[in-house]
């Protein structure tokens, strides 16, 4: 006859980051911030901080009203894309030590409705 041992479950606890929403959005290996909304005329952002593993990422959702006219949502839908672009390549352009400065920032801490 053999004897089996009971394993013990362990749950190990969850280190989040300070600006982790630690909501339903958490994952095992991904922490979310609670959305940023940035609202305009003619359409809306969404940014949410993301950690996945050891790498930190702006996720950003973006909705921009088209004209009704095909050409030229198509130029707008190209327009888009193009600061887009230019956004990614200016954020990672700043030097880190360039915003360490006491700059208010509003939005962060910020929860969304
Ligand atoms: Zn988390």
């Amino acid at each position: 006859m053999t004897a089996r041992t009971m394993a013990r479950i362990q749950r190990r606890i969850t280190d989040h980051p300070d600006w982790c929403s630690r909501d339903h959005r958490c994952g095992i290996d991904t922490h979310r911030s609670p959305d940023l909304i940035a609202d305009a005329t003619g359409g809306r952002g969404v940014i949410t901080r993301v950690q996945a593993g050891d790498r930190e990422y702006a996720e950003i959702t973006i909705r921009v009203r088209l004209d009704h006219r095909d050409p030229i949502a198509v130029r707008q839908v190209g327009l888009t894309l193009h600061l887009i672009r230019r956004l990614i390549q200016a954020v990672n352009a700043m030097r880190p030590d360039s915003l360490t400065s006491g700059t208010p920032r509003p939005a962060i801490g910020h929860k969304a409705a």
